[in-house]
């Protein structure tokens, strides 16, 4: 089984985050960039399946980064996946979610997959909305918060999160499953993995490679971001010394009433 772990390298969370105020987009330059945390989950999960199944399976990280991000990828071959495709390319700069996961779709297309796993989100824009584009784009079938994955000969039992409680489903590939960090505990990649990562496979893409009928980029985004502004700042709280409980519950209620709220 092929399978191929989406991974998006994004701005260290810890890492003061600044909006140029031109663009309303996030500066990604000057700043510490890392794996989506949520991706690790996903790598993790590929790697299970792949030492359970013990069959030749094989696990490729797929990316679509500045080919700034190569030593970043790095980790995620250092956890143990066997090879990696960026996609690079100036153009897919501005790119919305339509743009990034149509761009995607073309690629994976390239790569080939019968497994497609993604996170649940990204920690930058973190719209959660890639993994549901990207199916729709390739055409297979999307299974989204998935907290438990096992193969079971040609069909992949997994076990989805909604808000009510959980669904089985049963479903043979090629498919796109995006797990939840329920699913386990992402592996430290080891000091052989790490030295083992410098002689892994990292392809590059470009847009020229994939064909696309559509612009990407600024060009091609469906949306703009209008405005952007913090949050209001929380004025102080208001403290009352009162003698005793009755006096409190009796301060508490003037201040409903004078907020409206009884
Ligand atoms: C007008 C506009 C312009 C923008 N310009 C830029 C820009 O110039 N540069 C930029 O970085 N962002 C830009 N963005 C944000 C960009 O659209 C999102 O970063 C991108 O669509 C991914 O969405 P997300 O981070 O919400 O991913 P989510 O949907 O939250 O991510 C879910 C999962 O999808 C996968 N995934 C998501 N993105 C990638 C990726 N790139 N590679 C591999 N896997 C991925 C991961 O597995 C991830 O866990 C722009 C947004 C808008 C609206």
């Amino acid at each position: 089984m092929k399978i191929v772990v989406t991974v998006k390298l994004v701005p260290d969370t810890n890492a003061d985050k600044r909006i140029d105020p031109g663009t309303k987009r996030l500066v990604r330059t000057g700043i510490e960039t890392v794996l989506n945390p949520f991706d690790e989950y996903a790598i993790e999960a590929a790697l299970q399946l792949k030492e359970k199944r013990n069959d030749g399976s094989t696990v490729t990280i797929f990316t679509m980064a500045p080919e700034t991000g190569k030593e970043i990828v790095r980790k995620a071959l250092a956890m143990g996946a066997d090879d990696a495709v960026m996609l690079s390319d100036p153009k897919l700069e501005g790119s919305d979610v339509a743009g990034t996961s149509y761009a995607m779709a073309a690629a994976l297309k390239k790569v080939g997959y019968d497994l497609l796993l993604c996170g649940t989100q990204s920690t930058d824009a973190i719209t959660g909305e890639v993994p549901g584009m990207l199916a729709e784009y390739l055409g297979v079938p999307g299974l989204t918060y998935v907290r438990k994955l096992e193969s079971d000969g040609e069909l992949l039992k997994a076990q989805r999160e909604t808000e009510t409680g959980y669904i089985d489903v049963a479903v043979k590939p090629p498919v796109l499953i995006s797990v939840t960090k329920s699913i386990n505990e992402p592996r430290y990649p080891s000091l052989k993995g790490i030295m083992g990562a410098k002689k892994k496979e990292i392809k590059s893409l470009a847009l020229s490679d994939l064909g696309l009928e559509r612009a990407v980029g600024s060009d091609g985004a469906k949306t703009e971001v209008i405005a952007l502004a913090s949050p209001d700042v929380r004025g102080k709280g208001k403290v009352v010394t009162v003698a005793d409980g009755a006096e409190g519950a009796s301060a508490i209620v003037d201040f409903l009433k004078e907020k409206k709220l009884i």
